[in-house]
């Protein structure tokens, strides 16, 4: 079994509310400028399993901020 854990989003963890693994679901916490903050949210009870920063080209989002473009100074 590969142990991939860790490459790609995680789609389930333990909760221990639950006491059992849960499927997660995602929620985007805060935009930064390196990148944004994504929490873990229990799909059952919805507490806070984890916290997982994405930045780079790992952004599995489109950027939602126009992009500025320099050299419009005239
Ligand atoms: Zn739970």
């Amino acid at each position: 079994m590969p142990e991939q854990f860790g490459a790609f989003t995680a789609s389930e963890l333990y909760c221990p509310n639950c006491r059992q693994s849960q499927p997660v679901r995602e929620r985007l916490l805060l935009v930064l400028p390196s990148g944004e903050l994504y929490e873990y949210l229990c799909s059952q009870c919805a507490a806070s399993l984890g916290k997982r920063t994405v930045s780079g080209p790992n952004l599995s989002t489109p950027p939602r901020r126009p992009v500025r473009i320099p050299g419009k100074l005239s």
